[in-house]
């Protein structure tokens, strides 16, 4: 290289030609160094990746601050996959669970329970409300048979960044025990055991790691994954036994997904090297906060307030000007290489664009610049919302 050779470009790679952005929360877009660990096979029983997933579990429990009290299981399957598993292994059959539902995810759990036949009671708050750490100590003061509070950290189907410090202290305070869904915020938004009492954490290889989907883990306390021995109602799912047979053979109990692992290994390698935790969300917030003024600039409204607003995904309102399809948009952006994602409300229209993966505020604005042309194209002339939609959040920061 020549001494004027231009300065690296701070700029994240593109995708290949004609490949798009996942504006998603996971699968999404990932680096090419995290798709070229795929390119070779792995023996499962094999030595060097019973070293893989040691070096996985280990990384995992550094990364969530967890000390010697903690273990990492993973699990194959999806995200759900994982849930299901932490859920089973952990409620025994005469537990009682309380799950905060605020989404989508909130009600996949408690159908989850309903699946694996655990009692349960469901505190709905709709489409987006936060469930609040004043209304969960009396619901469990209420009811002195629950035992468990499962709650989703961020909510993805909205966005909402769930008060996880207040859940977890009435949680504690009401001795009882919390089983976090930290699917879409972990490794992006801190949560420390040391000062957020939980029992086990639940996240995947495809969010705000970076890596590819195949897998998902849970970071629990020992004490629960010594006592979940004969809970599980179902054999895959098993997370003690996975536990154990880990734990004694350094392999997983079936197939696991190997090239999936390798790939993880380089998404741990690039997550570290860009400051953890910290860096990786000064990185998401940063596409937030551009996304978010980029896109109020052109007339668009959040769902939510800003206080609420997660640095993972966010909801925005669809227009209310006759000429916008959200069917149209999503093709028009997909045009200009951008995947968005449909909205999860059930009242008003709306769709989502994720902060996560390998973009940069390069990236959102390029969104933005996409969003505009494709509101020119189809002929709409304000990106401003329906007034019910703005009352209906009005009820939000009511
Ligand atoms: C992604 C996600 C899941 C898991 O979804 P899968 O499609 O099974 O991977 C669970 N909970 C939350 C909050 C999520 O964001």
């Amino acid at each position: 290289m020549s001494a004027t050779a231009p300065a690296p470009s701070p700029r994240l790679e593109k995708p290949r030609l004609g490949e798009p952005y996942l504006l998603t929360p996971g699968p999404l877009t990932t680096s090419y160094a995290v798709k070229q660990e795929m390119l070779r096979d792995w023996g499962s029983w094999d030595d060097d990746f019973r070293a893989m997933t040691a070096d996985m579990r280990t990384r995992l429990l550094s990364m969530a601050g967890a000390n010697e009290d903690f273990d990492c299981v993973p699990m194959q399957g999806s995200g759900t996959f994982a849930v299901e598993a932490m859920l089973g292994s952990f409620l025994p059959k005469e537990a009682k669970a309380l799950v905060l539902a605020n989404g989508a995810y909130g009600q996949r759990a408690a159908q989850t329970l309903k699946y694996l036949g655990r009692d349960h009671v469901v505190l709905d708050k709709g489409d987006y409300l936060p469930p609040r750490g004043a209304e969960v100590a009396r619901i469990l003061a209420q009811d002195p048979d629950l035992t468990h509070v499962v709650a989703i950290h961020c909510e993805t189907s909205s966005g909402i960044l769930n008060p996880i410090d207040e859940i977890a202290e009435a949680t504690h305070a009401a001795g009882c025990k919390l089983l976090i869904d930290a699917m879409s915020s972990f490794g992006a938004i801190p949560l420390d055991p040391a000062q957020i009492p939980f029992e086990a954490l639940v996240s995947s290889a495809n969010k705000c790691i970076e890596g590819v989907p195949g897998f998902g883990f849970v970071i629990a306390r020992k004490t629960a994954l010594g006592t979940a021995r004969g809970n599980s109602p179902s054999l895959s799912l098993d997370l003690h036994a996975q536990w154990a047979h880990m734990n004694k053979t350094g392999q997983w109990r079936f197939t696991p997904p190997t090239h999936v692992v390798a790939a993880f290994l380089a998404a741990l390698s690039a997550h570290e090297a860009e400051g953890g935790i910290a860096g990786r969300g000064a990185r998401y917030t940063d596409n937030r906060d551009t996304l978010v003024g980029e896109m109020r600039e052109l007339g668009f409204e959040t769902l939510l307030d800003n206080r609420w607003l997660s640095p993972i995904i966010v909801t925005f309102f669809c227009p209310a000007d006759p000429a916008f399809s959200f069917g149209r948009f999503y093709e028009l952006m997909k045009a200009r290489g951008f995947i968005i994602y449909p909205g999860k409300l059930t009242e008003v229209d709306s769709f989502r664009i994720g902060c996560i993966g390998q973009m940069d505020t390069y990236v959102m604005c390029d969104v933005a610049i996409a969003a505009k042309q494709a509101l020119g194209e189809m002929g709409v002339a304000s990106a401003a919302p329906p007034d019910a939609a703005l009352n209906e959040r009005a009820k939000l920061l009511a």
